[in-house]
């Protein structure tokens, strides 16, 4: 059937579709398979397209935005995997509403805001992710979420055909999760910020950036592992279990920060899917906590406590 979804998929799209592309350079782990079919969608045209084939077909979405929050199997994604090109970067300032294409960098959009003057969304300078990859996890940090400051998105439904604005209240959006499905592409973000000081917003920025560089480890990963349990910070929980350092095959368990998994150069995705089973069985047995996995797990045979992709 998936196989059968697959061809039905590429006969709508034609030359738009490229087979087995490695999506493990696309995203901060660098590691993991192919794509079965990948589309950038640089244009509204693309777009439709792309809608009249998953709609015919039934194929499985991937959305990759950064990658910085990905970790796709060594076997691949046997689906269509959705890159939204520069058509979708651009950024508007009008006031304290900004709106910012779902493909544009939160780094980015975070240093334009704090230079067009407003305050809001400097926290989001250290989350290496895209805007639409930041509403879809709810991304956060530094007392702060996407959920205190988007106002709407635009969205396609890749399935349904439907293409239309959703106001935040519709989206759920709870720590590090939201209802935005997978066959759902967020498009754009419209924000509201509060009018700030240029000058104390990028000290601000400086004081994020510094504070990041002390305290995670740089080299391929994709930040926080697990979100953090109502009982404490996962990453203390780990330490606790005496996880810090753990290792399985090419992956390991960051000595800076114990909530980080860090691949070795050609490493491999089953190794950090197999470690992070690993971290979770140590601290289930030690403290009966189940840490709930903020890494997307793509492509994998499903484990009983991590929520995979699809
Ligand atoms: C060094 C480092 C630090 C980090 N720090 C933080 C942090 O402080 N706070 C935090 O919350 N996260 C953090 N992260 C994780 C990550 O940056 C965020 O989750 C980010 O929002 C992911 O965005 P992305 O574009 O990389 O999404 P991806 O990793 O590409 O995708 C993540 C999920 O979003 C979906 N998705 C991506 N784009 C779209 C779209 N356009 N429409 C619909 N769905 C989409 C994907 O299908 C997937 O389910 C960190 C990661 C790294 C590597």
């Amino acid at each position: 059937m998936t196989s059968q979804a697959i061809e039905a998929a590429a006969a709508v799209l034609g030359d738009l579709a490229r087979r087995d592309v490695p999506l493990g350079p696309m995203t901060t782990y660098r590691v993991g398979g192919p794509a079965a079919l990948f589309v950038q969608v640089d244009d509204e045209a693309v777009l439709r397209r792309l809608r009249e084939a998953v709609a015919a077909s039934g194929v499985d979405v991937l959305a990759v935005g950064k990658g910085s929050n990905l970790l796709v199997a060594d076997a691949g994604f046997p689906g269509v995997a959705v890159v939204l090109g520069e058509g979708f970067a651009a950024m508007d300032v009008d006031g304290t509403q900004v709106y910012a294409g779902a493909a544009a960098a939160m780094p980015v959009v975070a240093r334009r805001t704090v230079a067009a003057g407003l305050t809001g969304f400097e926290w989001a300078v250290g989350v290496p992710g895209s805007m639409g990859g930041g509403v879809r996890m709810n991304a956060g940090g530094h007392g702060s979420d996407m959920a205190a400051v988007v106002r709407r998105i635009r969205l396609a439904d890749l399935r349904s055909g439907e293409d239309g604005e959703v106001p935040a209240r519709d989206l759920h959006l709870g720590y590090r999760r939201s209802s935005i499905a997978a066959h759902q592409l967020v498009l754009g973000v419209d924000l509201e910020l509060a009018s700030g000081d240029p000058e104390a917003g990028a000290a601000l920025l400086a004081e994020i950036v510094a504070w990041r560089r002390e305290h995670q480890p740089g080299g391929p990963n994709a930040g926080s592992v697990f979100a953090n349990p109502d009982e404490g910070a996962a990453a203390w929980l780990i330490d606790r279990v005496g996880a810090k350092g753990l290792r399985h095959g090419s992956a390991a368990v960051s000595t800076k920060h114990a909530n980080f998994i860090q691949t070795d150069d050609g490493g491999r995705a089953d190794d950090v899917y197999a470690l992070m089973g690993l971290v979770q069985e140590r601290v289930h047995e030690a403290t009966g906590i189940t840490l709930r996995p903020e890494t997307r797990c793509v492509g994998f045979d499903p484990n009983p406590r991590v929520e995979v992709e699809g």
